[in-house]
Formats: structure tokens, C-alpha cells, sequence
């Protein structure tokens, strides 16, 4: 085995949760390796929901999930850890001295004192139909989520769905697109009614329809074929941009075999977020703790980061305390 470096934590997952325990294991001078699956770090925040608003994180009276995500990043960075962005935390396998290694799908092999699983619902994968053409325009015209909404300006938009964010965008980027139409294989939308109405009233809805292929020049998509569900009657629309919004997949993947107490998908912790594996601790969506309703709330999982850090501490240095003290009396924030 090639251990590429040794850590006290290894935190996986660089969701909201996973960045704010890497800040703050930082904080308690612990050396600290991250690790996502994603392309960018932020989790829910920046591969779901970016362009909404979060209400209820303190001291926020409102901030954009993009914006909440970059200023995470730049904390969890404060006290320089190790980052490995797309790479998947595979294996975790105990080794004869107690500590943990960490296998990644890119190779990695990184040795631990302690891990703090932060991997939220898993590795978020957008659920595809499965159309013709799907694939082949995937970021050349077809999207599953709408990153930044000024891409769609003055663009022909065909949105697929009926839930939520289905009608969330259709309405979103009505304003700015050239148009929208949002078809649905059924006449139910699972939203809110009042954005139900709103959306009739700003774009083009075909209920009963779904896509059958998205045809391009090769480079971009420029038309997409769909057809009704109860006659296969078929329409070929001119569009710039197909939005398929038919849900997210959490996937999990080896983290099931790792030997951690699971009740369904998410991992058992006792009150100091300590899993049923020494040393390993969960936090955010992925953790039930015992005995407490889950909120799966971004401001519930920073207090479980909080603990899950300063429990760590004392796991890699039994002299040190749990509680350090506050932040404001450090010297190591004092110019
Ligand atoms: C539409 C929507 C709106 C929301 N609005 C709010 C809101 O207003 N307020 C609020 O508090 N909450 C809100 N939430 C919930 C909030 O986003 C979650 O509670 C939060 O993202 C959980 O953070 P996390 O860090 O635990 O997990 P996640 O954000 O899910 O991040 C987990 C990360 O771990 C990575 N990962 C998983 N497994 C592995 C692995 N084996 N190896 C490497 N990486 C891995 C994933 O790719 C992901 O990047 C909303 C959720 C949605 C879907």
C-alpha cells in the first residue's frame, strides 16, 4: 500500500457540512485533508439549488446558495487544508496501528487518525430520461439544473417536468428568455399552486407530453422532438436549450459496506457525532443521531461539525479539551 499522506481528519464530502468541519478542524490546529466527488465544492448548494435563496442560516437575513457556498469555501480554506475535488472516497479500511485509510477512485490511498463523513445524500447525479439525444447535447444545450439563469437570456427554453423546480425555472427565466415552454407527462404538478398559475400565465405548457429526442448540429441543440403520451402525436419545437428537471439521485456507493451502523441511508451517531467505528464521526444530512428529530438543515449540520471537530481533537490528542474556547479570544486570529 502507497500512503500518499497521513492527516489527523479526513473530511468527506465538501458539502455546506463537510466544508464548515474542515474550517473548523482547521481551527483546532488538526491537519485536515477534504475530499468531493463534485466538479466544485458547495454539495446541494451549488449542484442543485444555486440561484435560490437561504432564509434561515445566521447571520444571513438572505443569501444566494451560490454566494453561501463561495464564502464556505473561502472559511474551510483558512487554515489551508488539503483539497481533492472529484474524487470519489471509495474504501475505508482500518489499519493495524488504529488509524483509518482512505481509498479513492483516482488512486488515493491517505491514512488518518480520524475521518468526519459529511457525504450529505452522496454523490449528487441528475436522473435522466434516457431521450435520444440526451447525452450527446448534455452542456451543449441540454442541462438538468440552471447554474447561472443569465445563460438562458434571450433563449428559446424547453423545461421538462412538473415538480418544484420544474416551475421555479420555467418562472425564473421567463423574464429573460426568448421563450419557455415546460411540458409534463401528467396534468398534476407536484408544486406550489399559486407558481402553477403564475407559470401558465408566462409560458407555453404542453401537460400530457414528454421528450422523445433533442436534435442538434453537433455542437448545440436547435430542436427537440416530443410527442403526447395519449395520442404519440409528435411536435418538433425550435429551441436553444432543454432543461430536464425530473430529480436528483443520491448515490452512496461503497459507503454501505464501510461497516457503519446505517438506519436506511443515513449513519447512526451518538450525541458527540461519534459513528459505531472509532474515530469516525458523521455530520449534516448523512446523520441520524439517536434519540433527536433530524432537521436536515445547513444550520443543524455547522453545531454537528462543531462537535464532531472538537470530539476529534481530544480522539487525536487526549491532553487537549473538547471545547477550545471561543473563536474572538484566539491568538491565532489576532493581527
Ligand atoms: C432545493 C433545496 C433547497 C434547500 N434549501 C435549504 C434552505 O433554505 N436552508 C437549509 O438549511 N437547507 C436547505 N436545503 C438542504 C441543504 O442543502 C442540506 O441540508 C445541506 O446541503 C446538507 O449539507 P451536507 O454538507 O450534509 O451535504 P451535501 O450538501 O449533500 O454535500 C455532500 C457532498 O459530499 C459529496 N460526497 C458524497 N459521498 C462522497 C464520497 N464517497 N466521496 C467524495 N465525496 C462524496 C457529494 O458529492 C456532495 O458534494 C435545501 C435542499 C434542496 C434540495
Amino acid at each position: 500500500m502507497v500512503i500518499m499522506a497521513e492527516y489527523d481528519v479526513i473530511v468527506i464530502g465538501g458539502g455546506p457540512v463537510g466544508l464548515f468541519g474542515t474550517f473548523y478542524s482547521g481551527l483546532r490546529d488538526m491537519k485536515v485533508l477534504l475530499i468531493d466527488s463534485q466538479d466544485e465544492l458547495g454539495g446541494q448548494l451549488v449542484t442543485l439549488y444555486p440561484e435560490k435563496m437561504v432564509y434561515d442560516v445566521g447571520g444571513f437575513a438572505g443569501i444566494q446558495a451560490y454566494d453561501l457556498a463561495q464564502r464556505l469555501i473561502e472559511q474551510a480554506k483558512m487554515f489551508g487544508p488539503d483539497i481533492r475535488t472529484r474524487e470519489w472516497a471509495d474504501i475505508l479500511e482500518k489499519t493495524q496501528d488504529g488509524m483509518w485509510v482512505v481509498k479513492t477512485d483516482k488512486g488515493g490511498e491517505y491514512k488518518t487518525k480520524t475521518v468526519m463523513i459529511a457525504a450529505g445524500i452522496g454523490k449528487i447525479t441528475p436522473s435522466r430520461l434516457g431521450a435520444k439525444g440526451e447525452v450527446e447535447y448534455e452542456n451543449k444545450g441540454v442541462y438538468y439544473t440552471v447554474r447561472r439563469k443569465n445563460e438562458f437570456q434571450g433563449k428559446r427554453v424547453l423545461i421538462v417536468g412538473g415538480g418544484d423546480s420544474a416551475v421555479d425555472w420555467a418562472l425564473t427565466l421567463a423574464p429573460i428568455a426568448k421563450e419557455v415552454t415546460l411540458i409534463h407527462r401528467r396534468d398534476q404538478f407536484r408544486a406550489h399552486e399559486r407558481s402553477v398559475k403564475e407559470m401558465f400565465e408566462v409560458a407555453k405548457v404542453y401537460t400530457w407530453h414528454e421528450l422523445k429526442e433533442v436534435k442538434g448540429d453537433g455542437n448545440k441543440v436547435t430542436q427537440a422532438v416530443i410527442f403526447d403520451n395519449r395520442t404519440k402525436e409528435e411536435k418538433t419545437l425550435n429551441v436553444d436549450a432543454v432543461i430536464i428537471s425530473i430529480g436528483h439521485k443520491g448515490d452512496l456507493g461503497n459507503m454501505l459496506k464501510w461497516g457503519l451502523n446505517m438506519k436506511g441511508r443515513d449513519i447512526v451517531v451518538n450525541g458527540k457525532m461519534e459513528t459505531n467505528l472509532p474515530g469516525v464521526y458523521a455530520v449534516g444530512d448523512i446523520a441520524s443521531v439517536e434519540g433527536m428529530p433530524k432537521l436536515a438543515l445547513i444550520a443543524v449540520g455547522f453545531g454537528q461539525a462543531a462537535i464532531a471537530s472538537s470530539v476529534a481533537k481530544k480522539f487525536v490528542d487526549p491532553n487537549a479539551s473538547v471545547f477550545a474556547g471561543h473563536s474572538s479570544e484566539m491568538d491565532k486570529f489576532k493581527k
